[in-house]
């Protein structure tokens, strides 16, 4: 694990100021050049979640990257939460606050069902504003946050204390 956090640090990209003054921006493009570290990082974030979830659902829109191999590598289905207007109705809609600006985040109605265990996946958690929203969508839906996991965590933005009320089980694979 502690390899792991090292391999992952060395490949992504710190850029300041982007895509706002005063933001460091957090690129993991660079990891993707690298198939060996992917099948790690995808091998890991399964050893978290076998046997806990019955549904992945992955962020737009880089939680797709690894949220719909890990869904594969789990055996079960995967649920892409696309930004406003991206997806055709019928929706469920949920708005929440970035650490710059505001969005809206939708699901397909019926894709996750009542009683169904879900795991929530994206790239980065900074304030958990997004995270939080995907979470309300399942519980609206009648399911339930079984877990959270994300590639990189920026803690001096306290994410995780905005999702502790949906699970404990929150996985952060490399935290700043
Ligand atoms: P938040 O809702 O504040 O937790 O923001 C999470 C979403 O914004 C994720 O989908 C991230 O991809 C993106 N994001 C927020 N801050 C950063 C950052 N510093 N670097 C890269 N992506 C970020």
């Amino acid at each position: 694990m502690k390899d792991l956090r090292k391999d992952i640090d060395q490949h992504v990209d710190r850029v300041q100021d982007f895509p706002q003054e005063g933001i460091q921006y957090k690129d993991i493009s660079p990891i993707f050049l690298n198939p060996d570290l992917c099948d790690r990082i995808i091998k890991t974030f399964a050893g978290f979640s076998r046997g806990k979830v019955d549904v992945v659902c992955g962020i737009e829109s880089r939680g797709f990257l690894f949220g719909v191999q890990l869904a594969r590598e789990l055996g079960v289905p995967f649920v892409l939460v696309r930004k406003a207007g991206k997806l055709p109705p019928p929706v469920i809609a949920q708005e929440y606050d970035l650490e710059y600006g505001t969005a809206k985040i939708e699901i397909r109605e019926g894709h996750i069902k009542p009683g169904q265990r879900i795991l929530i996946h994206d790239d980065v958690l900074a304030t958990g504003g997004t995270a939080a929203a995907c979470a309300k969508l399942v519980e609206h839906c009648g399911a339930k946050v079984e877990q959270f996991g994300f590639l990189i965590g920026l803690s001096f933005l306290h994410g995780v204390e905005e999702l502790k009320k949906y699970t404990q089980d929150i996985q952060i694979l490399v935290e700043y």
